[in-house]
């Protein structure tokens, strides 16, 4: 296990002193700084947005940036109250009612943060899907979630699916010209600017759901995940004292509210917090990115190891040219934090990229590295306080230190998913171990009480009686100089050995050839196990990867194995 640490960057922070602050929390704590602990009225609109729109103090705060090809809007947490009341109308003269669903069907456009404001301040659940979702997702999930209506533009509506979109009553085209596609389509262009800027906010109870997100498949269908009101506790709880929000912070999360890091982390959190987040409205370019953290002056960024490699990709030349003082804290989350990105990340933006580690199910982020505890690299940290972590063998029992197994919860925190939309069976596997949730991700905890992500349930590599994560190996191969990305999976037995596969892509300058390929065998050989030995080498031109850009080594096992599962993504393979 990693021996190496970082020695904490900020022991300032809002948190200072992990092991007492966890072992005093309570969730009460948080839950008195609501303004229902008073009064009783429940709505996150109220607590995130009106709460400061309705202090003369507080209401021109800046609370939303969008960017988008260099034009910036501003909006304040006035402007964004007047204009999810305005949404709110819009969506009730319609005759949308309380538990009634929206799907927002966008790339990202201050529109769909209004619409989510007025759909949440009505109790109406909002369902953001990416805009890449190709025709048989966008199916499946209006099926699962006959919404009322669909939030969308007219490039998007021709792709809708005929049939099912007949049975949903409105399609609103966000701008003109309508396509004249389906009798449902209503173009809304001008209209929400015209209705009233008050709404009578419903309350609601703590568990009436929020949200309704679909997760991004990494692993078989796409689950309906609903999320309610009472996440916001997790939501302040994990700003505050994960992501280090102070009052004034501005916050950039590079991702869309259709990932849901994008909804909890790119609009509520820093809300509820009375801070700033910033959109980036243009698709990625690493000299974009940079700039976007320099002109907004951005104190907190929460990102993906993704992202991170494509800005390692663009050189450390570029990078240079940035100035990144205002820069105070970064967060990344959605896969393992290479070491290598740590170190690269430290010496070219001089802080530290702190892992974190939720899923859409625990609505919050769960176990993470946090700005006053040292880190170690490669961990995904400890279990944020009032959550409870443990590792479990196939019966749900807990495993001592340093044995692998599977990551599982104590439910009981605030944030954690209602249900699966329509299906109570997929919900209850969840918790059949005894109660915990099962997180389905295998992890490692060391006597530091560290948690190590080892890859998810399916990943795992049987070698001889012991069980390995791919990430292990990919690990290694990260460290190699020609290797950019890597993926591990298994393909069987074969002579009483596990037969591995590695997938990868080359870093710039590097050229795929048989000599590399016996090099990167002998490399992992020599740096792991002569057990765990690389069988076969394959170069391609990009790891196929989720919506969000996680590896998706389902679609390499499915293409290796001829598996009968139909899998959205092409993977070009070029054999060496
Ligand atoms: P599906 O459940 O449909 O397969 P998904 O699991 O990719 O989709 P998300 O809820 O977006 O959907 O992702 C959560 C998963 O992302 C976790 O279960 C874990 O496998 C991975 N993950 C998140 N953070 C980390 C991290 N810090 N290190 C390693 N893996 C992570
Ligand atoms: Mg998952």
């Amino acid at each position: 296990m990693i021996k190496a640490r970082i020695t904490a960057e900020n022991p300032e922070a809002n948190l200072r002193d992990y092991d007492r602050f966890y072992q005093s929390f309570s969730w009460s704590d948080i839950e008195k700084e609501f303004t229902w602990h008073e009064t009783g009225k429940i709505n996150i609109v109220h607590e995130a947005i009106d709460r400061w729109a309705e202090d003369p103090d507080k209401q021109h705060r800046t609370a939303l940036i969008y960017e988008k090809s260099g034009n910036v809007q501003t909006y304040s947490y006035l402007d964004l109250k007047e204009k999810s009341c305005q949404w709110a109308n819009l969506l009730a003269g319609y005759g949308f009612d309380s538990g009634e669903r929206l799907f927002i069907y966008l790339p990202s456009c201050p529109e769909m943060y209004f619409a989510i404001l007025g759909c949440a301040r009505m109790g109406v659940l909002f369902s953001p899907l990416f805009s890449t979702l190709t025709f048989d997702e966008i199916e499946e999930r209006l099926e699962n979630a006959r919404p009322r209506g669909i939030l969308t533009n007219s490039d998007l509506c021709e792709g809708l699916p005929p049939e099912t979109v007949k049975q949903i009553a409105h399609i609103f085209i966000i701008e003109g010209p309508l396509p004249g596609i389906f009798a449902n389509e209503e173009l809304i262009e001008g209209m929400p600017e015209k209705m009233q800027s008050q709404f009578s906010t419903r309350w609601v109870k703590s568990e009436t759901p929020l949200y309704l997100l679909y997760t991004s498949g990494s692993t078989g269908p796409p689950k309906g995940v609903v999320h309610a009101h009472r996440d916001m506790a997790g939501h302040l709880l994990t700003a505050r004292y994960v992501l280090d929000f102070r009052q004034d912070t501005i916050f950039w999360t590079d991702s869309e509210p259709s990932w849901v890091t994008g909804t909890v982390y790119g609009m509520f959190a820093p809300w509820l917090c009375g801070s700033t987040t910033v959109v980036q409205g243009d698709p990625f370019s690493a000299s974009n990115w940079y700039r976007t953290l320099e002109k907004h002056r951005i104190a907190v960024w929460y990102t993906t190891p993704f992202t991170l490699r494509r800005l390692i990709d663009a050189g450390e030349d570029l990078v240079s040219r940035y100035d990144f003082s205002q820069l105070r804290h970064i967060a990344v989350v959605g896969e393992a934090l290479a070491p290598e990105l740590i170190y690269w990340v430290r010496k070219n933006l001089k802080l530290t990229p702190h892992d974190t580690w939720w899923m859409t199910e625990t609505g919050m982020i769960c176990l993470a590295n946090f700005p006053s505890m040292d880190i170690k690299p490669g961990s995904m940290g400890k279990p944020v306080p009032g959550v409870e972590a443990v590792i479990v063998d196939e019966n749900g029992n807990p495993l001592p230190p340093m044995t692998m197994g599977q990551l599982a919860l104590k439910p009981g925190w605030p944030a954690m998913m209602t249900e699966i939309w329509l299906d109570r069976e997929r919900y209850r596997a969840y918790f059949k171990s005894k109660g915990w949730l099962l997180t389905g991700d295998m992890a490692v905890k060391d006597e530091d009480g560290y948690y190590y992500h080892q890859g998810r349930t399916d990943d795992l590599i049987k070698a001889g009686v012991k069980l390995i994560g791919p990430y292990e190996i990919e690990r290694v191969l990260y460290r190699h100089p020609a290797v950019n990305e890597a993926a591990v999976i298994s393909k069987g037995v074969r002579l009483g050995e596990p037969f591995l596969k590695a997938f990868i892509t080359v870093k710039k300058g590097y050229v795929p050839s048989a000599r590399l390929n016996q090099e990167l065998k002998a490399y992992v050989m020599a740096n792991l196990s002569s057990e765990i030995a690389l069988k076969e080498i394959a170069f391609i031109d990009g790891i196929p990867k989720t919506r969000s850009g996680k590896l998706l080594r389902r679609a390499l096992r499915t293409q290796e194995l001829g598996l009968p599962i139909g899998d959205p993504f092409n993977i070009k393979e070029d054999r060496k």
